[in-house]
């Protein structure tokens, strides 16, 4: 690949499971002379499994902008270059932005690949009714400052996805649960695609004992997928109602129109609700 149509190619790698290379992945590392790598000691023995013979050049967040104008210049000179980190899909809560967009800038050709991306796999598995997710990344370590950026999400209807690293895994789940209270559903994907994945969905209430009753499950890599803030809080008149109604067996749209006109609160709002009770609750039964 040293032509004109050189293009810095954004290679995901496995999370873990080194099956997970993609065919497309393989042949790209294969053919271009250059490997840009978040770190060249961890890339070295992939690139030896798969027999490429790429050369290695380091880009990581301490020297994004000197590795991105050396990536700006093997481009112009015709020399494709592929991108890749330690794990999981380059930019993504990972070095890559930077060079990209400078690239982008010296109008030459980015090619990114799909692959792995542990928010991805992790939301995948939620089975949350939510259609839109926020994915946020890694929290700020610091507790004022995370407790901070999580009032700012409390409110939003959508599923939240954050990376967390194992020594502050029982922190970011109390946080979570200080920030949004007991109900919301939190996913744990934890160590996906590797040996010991487990993935163990609770109510927020729930997860703090479920975590610190195994040290084990407090080991590893972690994604947390929050579901979304209730439509209806149930702290509302139209949330206590609503509950009432469906602990009674009512179904959910009888339940919210009931509620509707005993409160005034939105019907829309409290079916919408009634639905995710409904389900949350039937899936309980089941598990
Ligand atoms: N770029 C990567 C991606 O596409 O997913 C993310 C890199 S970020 C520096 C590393 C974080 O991703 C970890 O702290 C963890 O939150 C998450 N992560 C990476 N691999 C994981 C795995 N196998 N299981 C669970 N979470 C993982």
């Amino acid at each position: 690949m040293t032509n004109e149509s050189a293009a810095l190619y954004l290679v995901p790698t496995p999370l873990g499971h080194l099956g997970d290379l993609t065919q497309r992945a393989i042949d790209v590392l294969r053919q271009v002379p250059w490997v840009a790598a978040e770190d060249t000691r961890h890339t070295a023995p992939l690139l030896r499994h798969y027999g490429c013979s790429a050369r290695l050049l380091a880009a990581h967040q301490h020297n994004e902008e000197a590795a991105a104008q050396r990536v700006v210049a093997l481009l112009a000179a015709g020399e494709s270059v592929a991108l890749v980190v330690d794990a999981g899909t380059p930019g993504i809560s990972d070095p890559g932005a930077r060079l990209v967009a400078r690239v982008r800038t010296a109008g030459q050709r980015i090619v990114p690949l799909p692959g792995p991306c542990a928010a991805i796999v992790a939301f995948s598995a939620a089975g949350l009714s939510e259609t839109h997710f926020l994915f946020y990344g890694f929290l700020p370590s610091k507790s004022g400052q995370r407790a901070e950026a999580l009032r700012e999400l409390a409110e939003l209807p959508y599923a939240l996805v954050f990376y967390e690293a194992p020594h502050r895994i029982v922190e970011a789940v109390a946080a979570l649960l200080a920030a949004f209270g007991p109900q919301r559903t939190l996913l744990l994907a934890r160590e996906l695609t590797k040996l010991f994945e487990s993935i163990h969905a609770c109510s927020l209430g729930e997860a703090q004992e479920w975590l610190l009753a195994d040290a084990n499950r407090q080991r590893g890599e972690f994604v947390l997928v929050v579901s979304g803030a209730p439509a209806v809080a149930a702290s509302t008149e139209g949330g206590r109602v609503l509950r009432l109604l469906l602990d009674d067996g009512l179904p959910p749209s009888q339940a919210a129109r009931l509620a509707h006109a005993i409160t005034g609160a939105g019907r829309k709002a409290l079916y919408q609700e009634a639905l995710r009770w409904h389900e949350a609750a039937t899936s309980t039964r089941q598990s």
